[in-house]
């Protein structure tokens, strides 16, 4: 029996949570169905490598999107989405279950990458999920001590989270230094500072190329000829994106497997959308863009929501991004890429921001320890220039 609803998500991630909550201001009583691969309920994955390890008083509970509560959307967890018949639009399950909708959203996010000779298991983990973040929690107690792989952003935080709760942390990263691929030195070394003095070994210059598993811990081998021995390893060297879905139902998909999306967030089929990480669509001020961060997954998610109820609006947002370590913490917008030129502004107590330059056009804008920048820096950004003074903008 095939169970039909009016709007389809595929994904049970942040833009499904965003995109019901989207619907319900534009339609309170068409049906809402979402299918989810995970175990658990659309979480916000922000949490699962800060607050939750730094606030002792924030629990689950409190960061709990509340999905179904909120929008009255039936979810479907374990469910994986594996083929789209856009003639009968039925959506079928790797279960064998069908869902007929009226309009879908592929919201599908993406999937850690991993390395092939360390899969997934007891010992490794590929860091993205609710029940990740409850499995690395309960090993906290006995202190292990956690290779994490990746210098990203996930990698530093869930290495500054581990070592804030008592584990013994190993950072192995590729960079020369810590944040080097993103920051200019004079940030890039601050930060690698602050991990060597919370007592994190930083082991830079030197990628995963094997490793095994055994039932007690993990032996990683590295690229300079070095081994790691440790507990447990976390890794967090970024995600491919989910597209295959909507490429197997002829959907047009970019090269790094995103989902081709135009400004109403449709695909070449006006009732499939997609938006989230596995979405590149046309940014207004950026242009073509696929962007993994949680501004875009909510403010996309919930305007794919509406525009699936009926909108006829476009998706204007430009995205900016976040990451805390430590005390320090920064907010951006565009391309972080320290190849780039970079013009580094002063602003006082630790604060900078600074501009990133292609062919002398500004594509980027960090604002480390700066708080209101993220307006003045998409300003920047649409102008192109850097300005004479980022106060007169704030
Ligand atoms: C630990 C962590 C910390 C983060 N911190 C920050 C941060 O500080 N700042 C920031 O800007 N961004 C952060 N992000 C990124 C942000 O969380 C993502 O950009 C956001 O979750 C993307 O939302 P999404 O719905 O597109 O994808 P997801 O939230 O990943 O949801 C996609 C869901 O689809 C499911 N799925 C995939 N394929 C199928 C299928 N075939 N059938 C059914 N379900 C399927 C997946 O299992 C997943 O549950 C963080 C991410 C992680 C993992």
């Amino acid at each position: 029996m095939t169970v039909s609803y009016d709007y389809l998500i595929i994904g049970g991630g942040m833009v499904a949570d965003a995109a019901a909550k989207g619907i319900r201001e534009r339609d309170p009583d068409g049906t809402i169905g979402i299918l989810g691969e995970e175990s658990t309920a659309p979480f916000p994955r922000p949490a699962l490598s800060k607050k939750l390890w730094t606030d002792s008083g924030f629990t689950e509970d409190d960061a709990a999107l509340g999905t179904v509560d909120e929008t009255g959307a039936t979810l479907h967890l374990g469910a994986r989405a594996d083929t789209i018949d856009r003639r009968t639009r039925t959506v079928t399950t790797s279960a064998g279950d069908s869902y007929g909708y009226g309009r879908l959203l592929i919201a599908t996010g993406g999937h850690p990458r991993q390395i092939a000779a360390l899969p997934p298991s007891a010992r490794v983990i590929y860091f993205r999920t609710l029940e990740h973040y409850r499995r690395l929690r309960a090993t906290v107690a006995d202190h292990p001590h956690v290779a994490v792989v990746g210098g990203g952003y996930i990698g530093t935080e869930i290495a500054a989270a581990l070592v804030q709760n008592g584990c013994s942390v190993t950072l192995v990263h590729p960079e020369e230094v810590l944040g080097s691929r993103s920051f200019p030195p004079v940030i890039s070394e601050e930060i690698a500072a602050m991990f060597t003095k919370a007592g994190v070994r930083v082991r830079g210059g030197a990628r995963v190329v094997g490793g095994t598993t055994s039932s007690t811990g993990v032996r990683l081998e590295l690229s300079d000829g070095t081994t790691v021995s440790a507990d447990y390893a976390v890794i967090g060297l970024g995600i491919e994106p989910a597209g295959t879905l909507a490429r197997t139902a002829g959907l047009e998909t970019s090269s790094d497997g995103g989902i081709v999306v135009d400004e109403h967030l449709a695909t070449a089929d006006p009732d499939v959308l997609a938006a989230g990480d596995v979405a590149q669509y046309p940014d207004r001020i950026l242009g073509r863009q696929r962007v993994e961060h949680v501004d875009n997954a909510t403010e996309m998610g919930a305007t794919a929501g509406r525009i699936l109820a009926g909108s006829d609006e476009t998706y204007d947002h430009t995205p900016f991004f976040y990451s805390d370590l430590f005390d320090a913490w920064y907010e951006a917008v565009g391309t972080l890429d320290a190849s780039l030129r970079t013009v580094v502004v002063e602003k006082g107590d630790g604060g900078r921001v600074v501009y990133y330059l292609r062919d002398e056009e500004v594509v980027g804008v960090l604002m480390w320890k700066v708080a209101d920048g993220v307006e003045p820096a998409r300003a920047v950004l649409a102008a192109r220039t850097v300005p004479g003074s980022f106060d007169d903008l704030i």
